[in-house]
């Protein structure tokens, strides 16, 4: 049986121990405790939303979104991840019309058709009666999201009997005994990864008893696109913001008001909201925002998830997995690998 190290206890380096548990003895170790509060996994929102993301991406962010969410579905059946078939509604006010309009021409280049369904006021009232600032709007129907600090929890608890964690802070490169050892430090690996970088983030947990929307809902806007990402016990999450800057300060004023003023124009419930939570962290990024999966002997890096780990992280495991048991990897990942 390998023997195998993972270090990073994010959603890519727990997607590879969960992907490795039944065939490799695994220490998993973090620098933090299993909770990893403050890691970029536990600000994201969870969206698994291939398609709005199309507007911003490569398809190859597409294609191994697509199939990811099928694994998060199969996942949930095995631990609750707060999965959920989450179709996103795409709106924009009145005088913001050519922004929606430039965001829905720009997916349907890049995939050759329109899936996006146009809502009139009726059926955009039918699927949501209190967006009534709207009245029209387009659905992406096939999206879905995860509960990524249910993940976080219910991971840990999946995996204690089948992995050991150390609680510790580790140099990959430095690790010795083990089969492979794979670096899922996230930002932290840009010691040995010199072209990351860090997109900083900010978004807003709200407790809205006074609004009740059930979609995601993507409000389009030149200056502050924002996401509204229902949660449960009238929790929504509100964000969220991308500045090219490794900052891992407090949330800026600037940023909140933003947040904030665009939610409260999609709906004035919000008014009567609490402020729950307000997380910030760094998303890692290459500068092509692509994800790299990259081999150095027994040493395996996979990093550069962007804003898109829950997205992608489980190809991205599953040719790791691949990789370590010397299977063929799936054709559309060979262009993330390289072997120095
Ligand atoms: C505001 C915001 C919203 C987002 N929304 C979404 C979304 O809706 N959908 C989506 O798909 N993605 C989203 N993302 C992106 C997603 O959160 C990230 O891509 C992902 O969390 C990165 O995961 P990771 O495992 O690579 O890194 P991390 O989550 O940062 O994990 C790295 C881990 O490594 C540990 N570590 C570091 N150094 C060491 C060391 N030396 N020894 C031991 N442990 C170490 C850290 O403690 C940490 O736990 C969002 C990100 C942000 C900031």
């Amino acid at each position: 049986m390998n023997k195998v190290a993972i270090v990073g206890a994010g959603v890519i380096g727990r997607l590879c121990a969960i992907e490795l548990a039944d065939s490799c003895s695994i220490d998993l170790f973090d620098k933090q405790d299993l909770s990893i509060t403050n890691a970029c996994t536990y600000t994201g929102a969870g969206m698994l939303t291939p398609y709005c993301e199309l507007d911003n991406s490569e398809m190859s962010i597409f294609e191994m979104g697509q199939l990811s969410i099928d694994y998060w579905q199969a996942l949930n059946d095995q631990f609750d991840c707060g999965f959920k078939k989450s179709p996103s509604i795409v709106l924009a006010h009145q005088n913001d019309q050519s922004t929606l309009s430039m965001f829905l021409s720009g997916i349907e280049k890049k995939l050759g058709q329109n899936v996006f369904e146009n809502l009139d006021k009726a059926a955009l009232h039918g699927l949501e009666a209190e967006l009534t600032n709207f009245s029209s709007a387009y659905l992406s129907p096939n999206e879905a999201q995860v509960d990524n600090r249910l993940f976080i929890k219910n991971s840990s608890d999946f995996l204690a009997n089948k992995i050991s964690f150390k609680n510790e802070s580790v140099d990959p490169a430095e690790l010795s005994g083990y089969d492979w050892v794979l670096d899922c430090r996230g930002l932290a690996a840009k010691d040995a990864l010199p072209d990351l970088r860090a997109v900083r983030g900010e978004l807003i947990y709200l407790h809205a008893p006074d609004v009740s929307i059930d979609h995601i809902v993507r409000l389009m806007h030149p200056r502050y696109p924002l996401y509204i990402v229902p949660r449960a016990d009238d929790i929504y999450i509100i964000g969220a913001t991308q500045i090219e800057s490794h900052d891992m300060s407090p949330p800026s004023v600037q940023s909140m008001l933003e947040l904030l003023s665009a939610a409260y124009s999609v709906h004035s419930g919000f008014a009567e909201a609490r402020l729950v939570d307000v997380s910030v962290n760094c998303r890692p990024a290459f500068p092509d925002n692509l994800p790299r999966v990259s081999i150095d002997n027994s040493l395996i890096r996979v990093n550069g998830l962007f804003r898109h780990g829950f997205l992608i992280s489980p190809v991205l495991a599953q040719t790791v997995a691949d990789l370590i048991h010397g299977r063929e990897l799936n054709n559309k990942m060979k262009e993330f690998v390289s072997v120095l």
